[in-house]
């Protein structure tokens, strides 16, 4: 450093300036410091031009911001484990007063949290299993990957497919075939009509035709228009509702099996208000469900856009795409313990290879309900109780790899669902290789699928080795199928809890979480438990989670 007349490094609110000291400026304060501010190589190097003089302290950081100082690191740069504090202007210019985070739970909203955090905080991702990711992890089966976790992602809504563009993997974003869904039932393999919203149809001609419900339960259907319709106070399940405007057939045949392929729950556990807000409204207005829906169809035109897409080489490229390029510290086989106050944040007591502490101004939570219930009872006990509250769903994906060519035949579409009515162990079956191009072309000689098994309740059928569960779901595959002969591979992925069960007032133990953990500075929540299971809503989440920790730093 040299002093008096030459440059010197100050430090004003963590931020490291070099600054030309001039004669009578020995003792400059913050603004005047700033005013003096001169990083001319680093602002040539960033194409920012500069000219020293009086122009003002906003200038003067708003370079800094720009051009990083030579404690901070570039925007995207890494942060290594165990460095000092950094800066982390924002964008407006001022300086965060957030300039740690801990995030707890490296699944997609914990590194979609990073992701928003990058460059803007130090950041560390706390992950107490092996790899960062969560449920988006890949396996191989038959020398492919194949996802063994989530595969696809919602597109209607822009969020997760915003985020894979601006990680870099636009140009991997696909979109499966075209197929419609397809129901076993009745003794048979039955595509539903287009036009049904989560299963509840609209068109009942069609749906006559397809022979998913006996005559009873079409003629049940069929009166929905001409029964009272008050209007619904509160939350009601799923299954509660339809059943009394629709009809049982109609929850056990079409929407069930839906749902469980997002919930692996129960309809009659689900709550309306949650799983289907729109079919909500229409409840609480009164009146023809049936009728509100086709007015609401009315008007569409022309093939629906594509609701999913993926991305060549699995889903799970996304989550470590996030990691590899957050710039945050990313713990794996670390299990976040305790959560403890500081005077300026926060102290997350850790286990793993090297038990420790760790301190930051701000945490993320983003494990899940059962696992973040424990951490905040000691400062949001009604919070940690309903989060403990909420059931989880345990399931297992059996891929199943066969030789085309000693295949009878291929089969047809992008699988099939079964209602759970039909006492089958398989809940759903993708053809992934007819549903996904890149893998059929990965794996040219190979028929891939995956049977989906366990719903709320069945852990007992989740029990059985590998091998017995691929056999119980080979066995009724073949049933449904016909044979399908020996598969040249298999691989198990058990989701032990996977699934929070968004059961009938949901929204309320969620909107109490939310309420108590805005009461404590600096600490946050986002994952699967609250808005959405989807990896769309649970990118929403974290992402808004991100947004609220700078904006709350920036106040
Ligand atoms: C089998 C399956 C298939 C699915 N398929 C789809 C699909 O195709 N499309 C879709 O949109 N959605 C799908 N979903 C839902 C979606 O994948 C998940 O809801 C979403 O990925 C959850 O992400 P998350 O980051 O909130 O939680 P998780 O992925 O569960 O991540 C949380 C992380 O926290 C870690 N953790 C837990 N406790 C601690 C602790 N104490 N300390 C540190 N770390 C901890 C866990 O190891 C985990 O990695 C599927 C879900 C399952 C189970």
């Amino acid at each position: 450093m040299r002093t008096a007349t030459g440059w010197a490094m100050a430090r004003h609110k963590g931020i490291t300036f070099a600054m030309l000291a001039e004669p009578g400026h020995g003792r400059t304060p913050a603004a005047e410091l700033a005013l003096f501010l001169v990083v001319p190589a680093a602002a040539a190097a960033h194409g920012v031009a500069y000219s020293r003089g009086r122009t003002g302290t906003a200038r003067a950081l708003a370079i800094a911001s720009l051009v990083g100082s030579p404690g901070c690191r570039p925007p995207d740069a890494p942060c290594g484990g165990g460095s000092p504090r950094r800066c982390h202007p924002t964008p407006t210019g001022q300086e965060a007063l957030v300039q740690s985070v801990i995030i707890i739970g490296g699944g997609i909203s914990g590194l979609t949290a990073a992701w928003h955090l990058r460059s803007r905080a130090e950041v560390t991702v706390v992950e107490s299993g092996p790899q960062p990711g969560g449920i988006l992890r890949s396996g191989t089966v038959a020398g492919v990957p194949v996802d063994d976790g989530a595969e696809a992602m919602l597109a209607l809504r822009p969020e997760a497919v915003d985020l894979a563009e601006a990680a870099g993997l636009g140009g991997d974003l696909v979109t499966p075939a075209r197929a419609p869904v397809t129901m076993w039932t009745r003794g048979t393999l039955r595509a539903m009509p287009t036009g049904h919203v989560m299963g509840i149809p609209t068109d009942l001609a069609a749906l006559r035709d397809t022979g998913l419900l006996s005559p009873d339960g079409l003629a049940r259907l069929a009166r929905e228009e001409e029964l009272p319709a008050a209007p619904l106070e509160g939350d009601i399940s799923v299954g509660a509702y339809l059943a009394d405007r629709l009809g049982r057939e109609v929850v056990d045949r079409l929407v069930e099996p839906l749902l469980g392929g997002i919930y692996a729950g129960r309809a009659d556990r689900i709550s309306l208000r949650a799983a289907l807000p729109g079919v909500a409204d229409i409840a609480a207005r009164g009146g023809s469900l049936l009728d509100a829906l086709r007015s609401g169809a009315r008007g569409r035109t022309g093939a629906p856009p594509a609701v999913m897409k993926g991305l060549r080489g699995g889903l799970a490229r996304l989550p470590r795409t996030l990691a590899d390029s957050c710039g945050a510290r990313v713990l794996t086989r670390t299990r976040a313990r305790e959560l403890h106050r500081t005077p300026t944040g926060w102290r997350v007591v850790l286990s793993g290879p090297a038990p420790h502490a760790l301190e930051a101004d701000a945490v993320v939570l983003a494990a899940p309900a059962y696992a973040i219930a424990p951490l905040l009872r000691p400062h949001a006990p009604v919070a940690a109780r309903e989060l403990n509250a909420i059931e989880h769903a345990s399931m297992a994906l059996v891929t199943l790899a066969f030789e085309r060519a000693q295949l009878p035949g291929v089969p047809r579409g992008n699988g099939f669902l079964v209602p759970p009515v039909e006492g089958k162990a398989v809940k759903a079956a993708t053809f992934l290789t007819n549903k996904w191009h890149w893998l059929a072309e990965a794996a040219p000689g190979t028929f891939i699928l995956r049977a989906s098994v366990g719903r709320l309740g069945e852990e007992s059928l989740l029990g059985r080795e590998d091998g017995e569960l691929a056999a119980v779901c080979l066995g009724e595959l073949s049933d449904i199928l016909g044979p399908l002969g020996r598969p040249v591979d298999f691989h198990v992925a058990r989701w032990a809890r996977g699934l929070p069960q968004y059961s009938v007032g949901h929204l309320d133990a969620v909107r109490t979480v939310r309420d108590a953990v805005a009461a404590l500075p600096g600490l946050e929540v986002c994952g699967a438990a609250y808005e959405g299971v989807g990896v769309a809503a649970c990118v929403a989440g974290a992402r808004d989670a991100a947004l609220r920790i700078v904006e709350r730093g920036e106040r």
